[in-house]
């Protein structure tokens, strides 16, 4: 490391302790100079308009103010620290740096993460889950470790694991020590979380538990096992007590769709300390995998206002991976900004697309990256014209065919029965994707569905009046001047 590095090192680590300093004293205004001061130091535009954000939400009081002073006020120091400097000085900096110059090399912006699901073991068996799928006996350490390696050197610092249970595969722990300057996300079904896990989660700092929850104790149980419910509640309430960062993901499908998106599931789920949540809608794949548990169109469009209305009104932010397309332009998917790597190395677009050309035995992130597979996933991204209906699997089936023929020999589905997205559940798929882009016209005016808040409260992306255009350009011709400039204007 050159001098320059080293007092640009320096200034950062002052800059990291002052915020940490700001945090101790837990007001809001000193919660707008910690996003200021990131904004200052990364000169990344995301943390830029993050700034504008905070302005607004705090203006208005936001419900969501309460998951920043949250994280200010009840956080574990250590944890505050080490997610403050591995997000904005490693992740928003260092990684964003590091991704330009390997754009200059590789001729794309590689992803800013990763999923790795190390071991598809699980100690539960629940309904629907693709885990068994895959037999295979997962990754062995010293190849997540490479991994990981090359990752950093691709500018890649948050990392998410899944599986199977993370906490079954005996390196976890390991892996988050021996790398401090990485975020590590994980998906867990909470049941090996006791207290003394709880309490080694908070001490490492650097990992998130996003627990898997179905509803309530009746809706969890049913699909996940007797007790499971009590055992991930006295998980949330140890890392609460310890003052741990942690999230839920909640699989949302045909029969537990009120119970998911009620107010009282987000109420409880605040009032057990959870920060943040995902919410993922059930696509059929693998084992038993049955087209009746998704959403019907009405559903999913429902879901979409909803998830809305929740994040505009309570305390833990949400986010939907399939109805907030539009936020994201549309899917991530082939490296665009992730990638999954299975539990038999199989370097998959992401961890719904069950097919592969390379296997990280044999190969390189790089390579992966840049095969013709990863190509001819991003050079379709958007596959439609509305980021509305943002995945290939279940919105652009026919442009997954495609992707496939144009990949040509060298793909091959990852576990058995995986082509069934293509042959046995496609017309369905097909049919389904029609009738929802109905429904998105039919509701296009629906001032819930037509979004309007998102970047006045968590900030201005520079690319998002471009995005709105081409999403709503058809509909605005209807708006009048007044509602056109509430749109762009965000
Ligand atoms: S293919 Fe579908 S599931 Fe996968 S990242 Fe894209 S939108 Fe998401």
């Amino acid at each position: 490391m050159g001098i320059k590095d080293k007092i640009k090192e320096m200034a950062v680590d002052q800059a990291i302790d002052q915020m940490c300093a700001l945090a101790e004293s837990g007001t809001d205004e000193d919660l707008i100079k910690i996003v200021e001061i990131a904004a200052r130091i990364t000169n990344n535009p995301l943390w830029s308009s993050a700034v504008e954000g905070f302005h607004h939400r705090l203006e208005i009081n936001h419900p969501q103010m309460h998951m920043s002073r949250k994280f200010m006020r009840e956080l574990d120091p250590h944890v505050r620290r080490t997610i403050m400097r591995n997000l904005i000085a490693n992740e928003a900096l260092l990684g964003y740096q590091t991704r330009y110059k390997v754009k200059e090399e590789l001729g794309f912006y590689p992803p800013s993460h990763l999923v790795i699901s190390p071991t598809m073991a699980c100690n539960l068996s629940c309904f629907g889950c693709y885990a068994s799928s895959y037999r295979a006996k997962g990754l062995d350490y010293e190849q997540v470790k490479d991994i990981l390696a090359q990752a950093k050197d691709l500018g890649m610092y948050l990392v998410i694991i899944s599986g199977g249970e993370p906490l079954y595969w005996p390196h976890f722990i390991r892996m988050c020590e021996e790398h401090p300057d990485m975020t590590f996300q994980f998906y867990t079904n909470a049941t090996l979380i006791d207290r003394a896990m709880a309490k080694k989660l908070v001490e490492l700092g650097n990992v998130i538990p996003a627990i898997s929850v179905e509803g309530f104790e009746q809706e969890t149980d049913e699909r996940r096992g007797k007790g499971t419910y009590k055992k991930l509640t006295d998980a949330m309430a140890y890392l609460k007590e310890l003052g741990g960062l942690f999230a839920f993901s909640c699989t949302a499908h045909h029969y537990n769709l009120d119970i998911v998106a009620s107010d009282e599931f987000m109420d409880d789920l605040q009032e057990r300390g959870v920060f943040y949540g995902w919410y993922f809608h059930y696509m059929p794949l693998g084992k038993g995998a049955t087209t009746d548990l998704m959403l019907t169109p009405e559903q999913r469009g429902w879901l979409r206002k909803r998830i809305r209305q929740l994040r505009g009104t309570k305390g833990v932010f949400i986010a939907d991976f399939w109805n907030d397309g539009d936020y994201v332009d549309g899917c991530i998917a082939g490296g665009k900004h992730y990638f999954h790597i299975n539990s038999k190395g199989d370097i998959e677009p992401c961890v719904f697309c069950h097919f592969a050309t390379h296997n990280i035995k044999d190969t390189t992130l790089k390579e992966a990256l840049g095969s013709p597979l990863f190509k001819a996933i991003r050079k379709r991204q958007p596959y439609k014209l509305d980021r509305r209906q943002p995945c290939m699997l279940i919105d652009a089936n026919e442009q997954l065919r495609e992707v496939l023929e144009e990949a040509g020999d060298e793909v091959y589905w990852t576990h058995e029965g995986a082509d069934s997205i293509v042959t046995e559940f496609a017309p369905f798929l097909e049919d389904l994707s029609e009738r929802f882009a109905q429904w998105l016209a039919e509701h296009n005016d629906d001032p819930d569905v037509m979004e309007k808040n998102m970047e006045r409260e968590y900030g201005h992306d520079p690319h998002r009046e471009e995005q709105i255009k081409r999403i709503y350009g058809s509909v605005t011709e209807a708006l009048s001047d007044e509602e056109k400039k509430e749109i762009y204007a965000g």
